[in-house]
């Protein structure tokens, strides 16, 4: 029996073993599906596959949609726990489809997510879903924000980001009338998609090539599976075993003001960030002792508190008191008032941090450790823009599972 592993996303696992816990009564048919999820694929009525997709959010439809296409022949498995697919960070999240500006060159992030909105923008015409290619201003307000806005636009271009200008007063003006600001990026190549809708049609590429969604199936526990001579001559290469359970995560940070339409003609202003103190908690006062204790011992948590304290005071600030966040979207639309907001929902990001407190940037992928490390791939760290760099991410994995376990 090994130590259960954590996971912060979504895991790949190469299996060939039994689930303990049965899929009969485990499947259910998810939300706005024209057909039940967890029904059809080569294997859904065995308890036995090759590889083995825990989370059912985008990164891991995208990653089991890439597999199952590049190896037709093997058994694939999306466990996901709750009874519909994507509905935590995919389904709560801003629905931008990001040009990769932000991200420092040559990191995986700047990379995978300039390919990966072309990807997505490619994969909407194909398959019909809406979008909206809306672009996006970047503003300064502030003459001392210019030497920024600029180097922001030299980073852009460094990423290959198309289509980006420096533009002044009077063109931010023609593009978005009641905005002010003294110099603006015009990023023509932002847009906003539903990512919950592009996932769910992730999954649905993913059944009709052969592979199973198991919902409302948790892993708790992977361990070695028993490996019988007989079994392995055949051709069982990795075998673990997959439990039901429980698990945790981790999360933080966002900055800057954005106002972001979306793809219901709504616009939300935002996100600012503030701690969670419930992993998947979405009401202002969730909490749990078991999270809080996880974040405040496992991680860099403290320290990030310390480093960042008048920070994370302005955040909740903001957060407690609409007054507050109406001033700063007042720097760049005067006109806007607290009468002509309301609160909307909230996400919560799923955020690594090292020990001394600082957020990992980049994209993470890695095995475990131990025996069982050789069995699995870990996608430890996958937050924003994941949704929007989501192919190119499976692309990645595919290629890793590949050369990893040898397909
Ligand atoms: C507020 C917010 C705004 C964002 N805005 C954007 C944006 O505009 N553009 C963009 O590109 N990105 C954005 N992101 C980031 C993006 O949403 C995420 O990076 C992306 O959705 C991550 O996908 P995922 O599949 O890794 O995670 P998730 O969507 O969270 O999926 C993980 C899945 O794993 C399941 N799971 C967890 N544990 C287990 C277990 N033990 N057994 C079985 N299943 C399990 C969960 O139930 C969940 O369905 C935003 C994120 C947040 C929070």
């Amino acid at each position: 029996m090994v130590p259960s592993l954590r996971y912060l996303g979504s895991a790949c696992g190469l299996a060939r073993g039994g689930f303990p816990g049965g899929f009969s009564g485990a499947c259910r048919p998810a939300l706005g599906r024209p057909r039940p999820l967890c029904q059809g694929g080569r294997q859904a009525s065995t308890s036995s596959f090759d590889v083995v997709i825990i989370g059912g959010g985008i990164v891991g439809l995208a990653s089991a949609r890439a597999l199952i296409l590049r190896y037709p022949a093997l058994s694939i498995g999306v466990l996901e726990k709750e009874k519909d697919l994507a509905v935590h960070q995919t389904g709560h999240n801003s629905g931008v489809i990001h040009s990769g500006i932000y991200y420092k060159p040559e990191s995986l992030k700047a990379k995978l997510c300039v390919q990966g909105a072309a990807l997505i923008y490619e994969y909407c015409n194909q398959k019909g879903i809406a979008y909206k290619q809306c672009g996006k201003l970047i503003v300064a307000v502030e003459q001392e924000e210019i030497p920024r806005l600029k180097a922001l636009y030299e980073r852009g271009l460094q990423n290959g980001v198309q289509g980006l200008r420096l533009i002044q007063q009077e063109d931010i003006k023609k593009k978005e009338p009641y905005c002010r600001g003294l110099m603006a990026i015009d990023c023509p190549y932002t847009g906003i998609v539903d990512y919950r809708q592009v996932a769910v049609s992730f999954a649905q590429d993913f059944q009709e090539a052969g592979g199973s969604v198991l919902t409302n199936f948790e892993v708790k526990d992977i361990e070695m599976a028993r490996e019988s001579p007989s079994r392995s001559e055949d051709g069982m290469k990795y075998p673990i075993v997959i439990r039901n359970t429980k698990v945790p995560d981790s999360r933080f940070p966002f900055l800057g003001v954005h106002f972001t339409p979306r793809m219901d003609g709504s616009i939300w202003l935002g996100p600012n960030a503030v701690l969670a103190f419930k992993r998947e908690g979405y009401k202002p006062f969730d909490f749990s002792a078991r999270d809080i204790t996880d974040i405040i011992t496992k991680s860099g948590l403290i320290k990030l508190v310390l480093q960042n304290f008048s920070y994370g005071v302005s955040e909740m600030y903001k957060a407690c008191f609409l007054s507050a966040t109406v001033k700063h979207l007042q720097k760049f639309i005067p006109e806007i008032t607290v009468n002509d907001i309301f609160r909307g929902p909230a996400g919560v990001r799923a955020q690594a941090l090292d020990q001394d407190g600082n957020l990992i940037e980049d994209f993470v992928f890695d095995g475990g450790v131990g025996i069982i490390g050789n069995r699995v791939l870990h996608v430890r760290n996958a937050p924003s823009p994941a949704a929007t760099s989501s192919l190119a991410i499976s692309r990645m994995i595919a290629d890793e599972v590949q050369q990893r376990f040898k397909l």
